[in-house]
């Protein structure tokens, strides 16, 4: 009730944002457990960079990381990695379960330092970069996405002071949510539901790429979704690259189309890079890539495991 009426008052999208959360928290224990995982995920690295450049190309360099947890510092999860995202370009991660792509997303995304080499965005230091900028900039839509209690217009629009509709709308075209979104009876102002609830996984991942889009970071972290049911998600990546063509756009890749599309292939296992190429190079070769196409998928692009 307390969130009901505060909501329909003027007061600002924080505020609201934070009762939504506190809603969300006393309505579920899963939801609590939700809301503090994803604030465990602030950076364990000091935020003392400064860079702030007008323009970006979002090129990025691992460059010869190597990285262990910090409760697990016997286990190199990373070793001599290196890797370029290209302005530009779809490159899909993949590899079995453990081999290290989500490690290398954290580390993108400054949760982490590494203990050895750097990566560099645009070649400077990612450390050397402000820490809100570096944020805007380098955005990661996770496969379950946090959405808040409230419409979806608010949440693509979340912690935007004076979004307007229009603006809404554009970054849902962009990510290839407008039109599920139209169909919709309330349409944009539909409520998601509790943790968005109302919505499958692949919608709810569309709006939460709509809620970066708005936000026009040079980088993008896709973890694809992976449930056989979201059919929609090979469309996304495909219409989300057509409409940014200049962003840089790196895949945690489940689906074989996405794959196959993809500029550049990243098989990681163990820490390390094991092959990279496109689609067609990577088959020619015959090997690793190869072998986890024969055995991950079956011909209609379903996952057959995570
Ligand atoms: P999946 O496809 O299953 O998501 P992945 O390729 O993304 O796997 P990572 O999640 O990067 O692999 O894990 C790499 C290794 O690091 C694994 O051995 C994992 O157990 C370990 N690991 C991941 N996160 C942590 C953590 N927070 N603390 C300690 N070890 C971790």
């Amino acid at each position: 009730l307390v969130s009901f009426i505060l909501y329909q008052s003027n007061l600002g999208t924080n505020i609201r944002t934070l009762i939504y959360i506190f809603g969300d928290m006393l309505n579920s224990v899963g939801a609590a457990g939700k809301v503090f995982e994803y604030l465990d995920r602030e950076p364990q690295v000091s935020a003392k960079g400064t860079l702030q450049p007008e323009t970006l190309t979002g090129h990025v360099h691992f460059h010869n990381l190597s990285f262990s947890y910090p409760t697990r510092q016997e286990r190199k999860v990373l070793q001599g990695f290196s890797l370029e995202l290209r302005p530009g370009q779809l490159t899909a991660l993949v590899g079995p379960s453990g081999g290290g792509k989500s490690t290398c997303v954290s580390l993108l995304e400054r949760f982490y330092q590494p203990q050895q080499g750097e990566i560099l965005l645009d070649g400077q230091p990612l450390h050397s970069y402000q820490h809100h900028y570096l944020h805007r900039k380098v955005a990661m839509v996770g496969q379950e996405p946090v959405l808040f209690s409230g419409s979806i217009k608010d949440n693509i629009a979340y912690g935007l002071a004076d979004c307007s509709l229009e603006r809404v709308q554009e970054a849902a075209r962009r990510a290839n949510a407008h039109s599920f979104i139209s169909q919709l009876e309330k349409g944009y102002d539909t409520d998601v539901g509790e943790r968005g609830g109302q919505m499958s996984g692949g919608e709810k991942q569309r709006i939460a790429i709509a809620r970066a889009l708005i936000r026009e970071p040079q980088v993008l972290i896709l973890d694809e979704v992976t449930s056989a049911l979201d059919t929609e998600s090979e469309h996304m990546v495909r219409g989300f690259t057509q409409i940014c063509p200049s962003q840089t756009l790196l895949v945690i890749a489940h689906r074989l189309k996405t794959i196959e599309r993809a500029d550049q292939i990243i098989l990681i296992d163990q820490g390390t890079v094991l092959e990279q190429g496109t689609h067609q190079e990577l088959m020619d070769r015959k090997g690793g890539y190869y072998k986890l196409r024969e055995r991950l998928f079956t011909e209609d692009d379903t996952p057959q495991v995570r």
